[in-house]
């Protein structure tokens, strides 16, 4: 079975993780500190890297910046190469955690014609993705199993962002950090 790259199922992901007593999750997860429960692995000084709870592919990550804004031209330079910089050490951490064969990386801008659903506060997905990687897990699996293993990528990779330089860890429940 071959599968492309299918935005519009990150569409359905991105939908999954709204609530609607929260304007905003990833403004709600950027200013709470239960990183674990809410699946943020690493954090830098104006953005974080949060685990997607329904992933396209095992170690399906989005790299979001502070500024809660849908517009690329409005993140400031600092921004822009924090943002940029966590972006590689996402690849590097998921690359010793998983040894995914490639990635796709990329922002859905400007509402829904986009394909994604969350468009006012910007972020870029990091998908790890494997030669056949169609049949490394099930397009529709079981939900409970995909938590599990969602809480398992955690782990794997917290290790590996907190073996980068520059990395601190305050514990295993907080995300690493990086100066
Ligand atoms: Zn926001």
């Amino acid at each position: 079975m071959d599968q492309v790259f299918a935005p519009w199922r990150i569409d359905w992901v991105e939908r999954e993780e709204q609530n609607p007593d929260i304007d905003c999750v990833f403004c709600a997860f950027r200013d709470d500190d239960a990183d674990r429960d809410n699946r943020v692995v690493a954090r830098s000084e104006r953005s974080f890297v949060l685990l997607n709870n329904y992933p396209y592919n095992p170690g399906h990550v989005m790299v979001i910046p502070h500024d809660h804004t849908g517009e690329y031209g409005d993140l400031d330079e600092a921004t822009l190469l924090d943002h940029a910089r966590l972006k590689q050490r996402a690849f590097d951490a998921l690359e010793t955690a998983l040894g995914p064969d490639a990635f796709n990386a990329g922002l859905n801008l400007g509402g829904s014609a986009a394909g994604g659903s969350i468009d006012d506060h910007l972020h870029t997905h990091v998908v790890p993705r494997w030669d056949g990687d169609t049949n490394f897990m099930p397009v529709v699996g079981d939900t409970k199993v995909i938590v599990e293993a969602v809480a398992d990528t955690y782990d794997r990779l917290h290790d590996a962002f907190a073996q980068q330089d520059g990395a601190e860890t305050p514990g295993p429940d907080s995300a690493v950090r990086f100066a």
